[in-house]
């Protein structure tokens, strides 16, 4: 796809203290915008200066909310490249989202390419301490001037690059978790598997109120019997039996398929570990946790990669898991995982992508 170039003149300031970026608050100089049209299709690429954008007050996504997104990363590798990882899996997973929103699939090697030319202009806006990366957040919105409910016939895709600090700046931290028993962020046949606004906007209350009693997070039941592990905060959720078996909720379709929890059960076989995808009961968790069985319980997404958990709020009992602090399998997967996300490891999945 051709992409036009309308650079900047004014490039900004790079951020110098790279200590305190935090997540999601600055933007580099560029963003990749791409149009939809029904009939002509994907159209008018180009990269232009971060800017706002115009939308019609009536447009289909700020009633109906018919938007996805994604969410990666670049990394700077130790040599002073850059490099993405399993980039071509968030786009896949871009595609599937669109198609069960009704909105129209990027093909993936168009998503690929051209997040590769912006990443070509903006790359140096990636941070270089210790854990710090350029999170990509590409999103796609409807945008039919029209109240009608019905599935947009143009559609505005953009990409915008945002240097984030370390997830852990002091180091991996284990946190508390609350089951959360009435409310449910996704129901089988729902859009649960699709990274699209509309889970967040269900989520948000639960999260206030996890926060409110002292907990970072909540752990998500399914949305049928409200009895299945689902998810955790925006994470996926694993936990480790016996010190030795990682055993993760298996998709249902209301489980986001993260790309974090794939990579962590490939690799955690591959360094030896017995892995199981299956349907976990909290009652079961529960016993499992008084019992000492589950050693360890961790948190997989791109932000955090991998994040430990202390202990879980079920039902007003606190369960505490294993010792409370962070397991030895736990920060093995996550050092693995972030050497090879940051070029600091020999990948041996061919999981890197060169910028
Ligand atoms: C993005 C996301 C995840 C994690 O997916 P990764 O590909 O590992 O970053 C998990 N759950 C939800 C709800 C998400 O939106």
């Amino acid at each position: 796809m051709n992409v036009q170039m309308n650079l900047t003149t004014t490039p900004k300031q790079k951020p110098v203290d790279e200590s305190n970026l935090g997540f999601g608050h600055v933007f580099s100089d560029h963003m990749l915008l791409i149009n939809y049209t029904e009939g002509k299709g994907w159209h008018d690429a180009r990269i232009e200066p971060y800017h706002n954008i115009s939308l019609d007050p009536a447009c289909q996504v700020l009633h109906y909310g018919q938007e996805i997104f994604e969410g990666l990363k670049c990394y700077r590798t130790p040599k002073g490249e850059f490099q993405l990882f399993r980039p071509q899996a968030n786009f896949e997973r871009f595609a599937r989202s669109a198609e069960r929103m009704g909105m129209a699939p990027l093909p993936v090697e168009e998503g690929l390419d051209t997040l590769l030319k912006l990443l070509s202009v903006d790359k140096e806006w990636t941070p270089h301490e210790e854990g710090t990366s350029l999170y990509i957040r590409p999103t796609m919105i409807a945008t039919d001037a029209f109240l009608g409910v019905s599935a947009s016939k143009t559609y505005l895709y953009y990409v915008l690059l945002s240097p984030s600090g370390a997830y852990y700046a002091e180091g991996l931290a284990p946190v508390g978790i609350y089951v959360e028993d009435s409310y449910v962020r996704a129901v089988r046949g729902g859009i649960g598997f699709a990274k699209t606004g509309g889970n967040y906007a269900a989520s948000i209350l639960a999260g206030v109120k996890a926060k409110k009693n002292g907990y970072a997070q909540v752990l998500w039941l399914d949305g049928v019997h409200q009895r299945y592990i689902e998810e955790v905060g925006a994470m996926n959720m694993m936990f480790v039996y016996e010190d030795k078996k990682i055993v993760t909720p298996a998709l249902n379709g209301s489980i986001l398929p993260g790309i974090t929890r794939d990579s962590v059960l490939q690799l955690a076989k591959k360094m030896g570990y017995e892995t199981e995808e299956a349907r976990m009961d909290i009652n079961d968790v529960a016993a499992d946790i008084k019992a000492g069985r589950i050693t360890e319980a961790f948190g997989t997404g791109t932000a955090a990669v991998v994040s430990p958990v202390s202990k879980l709020c079920y039902q007003g009992e606190e369960l505490q898991i294993g010792d409370g602090g962070i397991g030895h399998i736990t920060m093995d997967l996550y050092n693995t995982l972030t050497g090879i996300q940051f070029g600091k490891i020999e990948d041996p999945m061919g999981w890197v992508v060169k910028v």
